[in-house]
């Protein structure tokens, strides 16, 4: 089944549902929307050299312009390229090279940095400017019967964030996005036309993957007039749009609470907050959750195996009086439906609960493969089941504690030391804003445990105090032989904490 079905079932059931807004603005019902897809897909199959199969990237802040490619390229026969806004021209070359993108669009803030990149990279892609004269003509063709597309046909290249190298494109088929939007329903919430949807997060990653949930019922898509995220705004969309759900990365839930706006926010018009894609420490949650109410809803998941592995529901949240619920908050919560999660040694056998080991799944949701790279697809995908190369370990109810990535694990006197353990800790100093904990090489212990730390405006903290809260919590030997105080963690395009750049000061000091 060609996934852009499900827009043209909503079309078809709730014609006069408002689909798309920009800001205040309705741009699109749903019967719009979809006439707008199948022009557009009509335009797109018109384009020189472009064949069933093909695959065209979006270079793109979020825009009205997002979504409609997004199904006018599933309804053509075409698979999605979605790159995060914030890339740097080069890496944007790269990916584009790396799947031979023939047509790349591009909002007007990054069409000349790329078009010059294009240029001097020697990178044959057409660049065209999603709010162009250009545009308006392709939206404009005549409309195109659905391509027939095959549950195995790729339909969306999600690129990996490259924390550990170069970024590889997790093909993901039809037949995985359908499985993730039915998934939605079984664990999530189900939606109908009194819902919305706000994109304050990229459509390139998981804000862009819930729209299709979201779409096959009804709900109203917004996207932000500033295109990104701004807390004040956010609040005020709230206000406006009924019943609405949005994606946070744990960063924006810490900006939104500690924000003034949060005290007249009117939290209780909201559906779900969902948060993943990096840790969420229990402080910062515990500060989320007194803000929001149980609205919370928790994922860990990767780009291959989208939206994701395990979960913790809003009801898991809300569940206070459980002998274990501090512990199930600081999890990563159990396997969503319909996905087998294992915990495995080096050699892929089970570990018993308790004890640590790579996390590895398997499910319809998961990719086929990285495109054009079978070295990385053979190491990451095994007899179906994919290595995460996350570490992690189950209690006895199922629920999967996430440990750190494999690579961050530090190696202290032959002791493992799991740097989110100590960052949790660190954390409770109440003029701690962010910590990141790494390793650094020694001579005599192999690694040693060494904190950035970055305290809140206009306090300081000394080391003796996070001394003392590292002895009252975890064994001496996890205790950071240095404490670094820097002013911002370096952070990729998603807001994850780039670890190797920490490690990368260290040796250059
Ligand atoms: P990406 O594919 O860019 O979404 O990155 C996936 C990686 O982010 C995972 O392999 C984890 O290391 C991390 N991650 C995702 N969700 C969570 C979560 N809920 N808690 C902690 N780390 C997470």
């Amino acid at each position: 089944m060609n996934i852009a079905s499900l827009l043209h079932g909503t079309a078809r059931c709730f014609p006069d549902a408002p689909a798309l807004s920009f800001g205040d603005v309705l741009v699109h019902r749903y019967r719009g929307l979809q006439e707008r897809a199948v022009r557009l897909a009509g335009g797109l199959r018109a384009l020189p050299g472009i064949a069933a199969g093909d695959r065209i990237a979006f270079a793109m802040k979020n825009a009205p312009e997002y979504v409609e490619l997004m199904w006018a390229a599933w309804h053509a026969g075409l698979c999605i390229v979605p790159m995060n806004a914030k890339l740097h021209p080069k890496e944007f070359a790269y990916i584009l090279q790396n799947c031979g993108v023939k047509v790349c669009f591009a909002t007007p803030d990054l069409t000349e940095a790329l078009a010059e990149e294009l240029r001097s990279a020697d990178v044959s892609a057409r660049l065209i400017d999603s709010e162009s004269a250009e545009y308006r003509t392709l939206a404009s063709h005549a409309p195109i019967e659905m391509q027939p597309a095959l549950p195995e046909q790729p339909a969306w290249l999600f690129y990996t964030s490259g924390t550990t190298g170069r970024p590889k494109g997790a093909t993901l088929t039809h037949r995985s996005l359908l499985a993730m939007t039915l998934r939605y329903y079984a664990d999530v919430d189900a939606v109908g036309t009194s819902d919305s949807m706000i994109h304050a997060a990229p459509l390139s990653h998981a804000s862009g993957l819930y729209s299709l949930p979201h779409i096959a019922k009804g709900s109203h898509q917004v996207i932000p007039a500033s295109q990104g995220f701004d807390p004040d705004e956010l609040f005020a969309l709230i206000d406006r749009y009924d019943n609405a759900t949005f994606f946070t990365a744990p960063t924006m839930i810490t900006r939104m609470v500690n924000h003034p706006g949060i005290r007249n926010a009117r939290v209780e018009r909201i559906r779900t907050v969902f948060y993943g894609g990096a840790p969420m420490y229990l402080e910062n949650l515990k500060s989320a959750l007194a803000a929001f109410g149980p609205r919370l809803w928790q994922g860990y998941g990767q780009g291959e195996t989208p939206n994701t592995i395990t979960y913790v529901s809003k009801a898991l949240h809300a569940d206070t009086g459980h002998p274990r619920y501090e512990q199930r908050l600081a999890s990563v919560g159990v396997a969503r439906t319909g996905v087998e999660v294992r915990i495995v040694d080096d050699e892929g056998r089970d570990l018993p609960v308790g004890e640590i080991g790579e996390i590895i799944c398997r499910s319809d949701v998961t990719m086929i493969g990285y495109w054009n790279n079978p070295e990385a697809t053979a190491k990451s995908l095994r007899d179906g089941w994919l290595w995460t190369g996350d570490m992690g370990t189950f209690d006895e109810d199922g629920f999967l504690t996430l440990k750190d990535r494999s690579k961050d694990v530090i190696i202290s006197g032959g002791s493992n030391i799991y740097p989110r353990e100590v960052e949790e800790v660190l954390l409770q100093h109440p003029d701690v804003l962010e910590v990141s904990v790494v390793g650094r090489h020694h001579p005599d212990w192999g690694e040693e445990v060494i904190a950035f730390v970055v305290p809140k405006p206009g306090r300081t903290v000394r080391d003796d105090a996070l001394d003392a809260l590292c002895l009252e919590n975890i064994a001496r030997f996890k205790r950071p032989k240095q404490y670094l105080y820097i002013d911002e963690l370096p952070k990729n395009s998603y807001g994850k904490v780039l670890k190797t750049e920490l490690r990368t000061r260290l040796t250059s000091a």
